[in-house]
């Protein structure tokens, strides 16, 4: 060491720790119509440990080497098992009493992507959307035909008692009983689950799964099974999943805006999630997380919160609800 900078090292300001780049990094969103703040704690806190362990799920994966695929797709198979979050079981109500899922799946390396829309007695959608992106020369398919592909697939189909819940079924019941009152009402009470995902190959995943909004009606899909939406990933930019008002998810085609803005304008990732989130859609809409390809997480919203978790190799592992 030269002696003067070996005379000044003990006053110099100590060198800021650039993290390295890590070399796995994922998040998780399960939803932006979140609890109120004032929920008890016992609920909050079941909402955080199912949310830490959905997180732990793709951890587990992505640090032994595995794919940023199978991670997503099993973050999205334990949190459409649990019945807090409006995907999978726990699903919201359709306008008719019944639960209609969307989801999708797109794998970043290749831009290959798979999706089901109206699904009504699939278990796990996202299975299905897999499924769809591997073992079909389609991306998207819709209601029956794409239960009986699940027959072909061996995809597990269940009842639509499977996808009961009495919290469902009273926001479904105050949810008619508002739209009675209005007259007109709009399809309300939303929440999705999404996960984004850079594995150690470098190779980016991203993918969706929904029950939509609570009354929906006339075979509405939001925009969870729409690539470029409300799912997308590309090795070249980063992957995003986004959670809110699908309508408008779909006109500002929000995944793909965000990675077209980091493609074309050199935007951070951050920079571009804040830019649509904050700057084209309105508040209220939603929120969205994503990961680039260097492993940095913007997870963005503008609602009052969003279920949410990030982690990465670096030690990084935490999971929120508001601010
Ligand atoms: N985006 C979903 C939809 O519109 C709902 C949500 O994320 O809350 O179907």
């Amino acid at each position: 060491v030269p002696l003067v900078a070996a005379l000044f090292s003990g006053c110099a300001p100590a060198p800021r720790e650039e993290s390295p780049r890590p070399e796995w990094a994922i998040a998780i969103q399960a939803g932006a119509g979140v609890l109120s703040k004032s929920v008890d704690d016992a609920n909050r806190q079941a909402h955080l440990d199912s949310l830490a362990e959905a997180l732990a799920v793709g951890r587990r994966i992505l640090e032994g080497g595995g794919d940023s695929l199978e991670a997503v797709e099993q973050v999205l198979v334990y949190i459409e098992n649990d019945e807090k979050f409006n995907a999978g079981r726990g699903a919201v109500y359709n306008h008719d009493g019944g639960h209609e899922m969307d989801a999708s799946i797109m794998d970043g390396r290749t831009l290959a992507c798979g999706a089901v829309a109206g699904v009504t007695t699939v278990k796990n959608p996202i299975v299905l959307a897999r499924a769809v992106m591997e073992r079909s020369p389609h991306v998207l398919l819709a209601g029956e035909g794409a239960e009986r592909f699940a027959d072909e697939m061996k995809v597990e189909r269940v009842t639509q008692e499977y996808f009961h819940t009495e919290h469902r079924r009273l926001q479904w019941l105050e949810h008619l009983r508002l739209e009675a009152e209005k007259e007109a009402g709009e399809a309300g009470a939303p929440g999705t689950a999404g996960a984004v995902a850079l594995d150690r190959h470098g190779n980016l995943a991203a993918g969706t799964s929904t029950g939509g909004l609570t009354g929906k009606r006339f075979g509405r899909i939001g925009d969870s099974p729409i690539i470029g939406a409300g799912t997308y990933a590309d090795n070249a930019t980063c992957a995003v999943s986004g959670t809110g008002k699908g309508e408008e998810y779909i006109r500002y085609a929000v995944g793909h805006r965000i990675s077209a803005l980091i493609a074309y304008r050199g935007m951070s990732l951050q920079e571009a999630a804040e830019e649509v989130v904050l700057g084209t859609l309105k508040a209220g809409d939603g929120g969205i997380v994503g990961v680039d390809r260097h492993g940095n997480i913007a997870m963005v919203f503008n609602t009052e919160g969003m279920f949410r978790g990030a982690a990465d190799a670096n030690g990084r592992f935490e999971v929120a609800i508001w601010e």
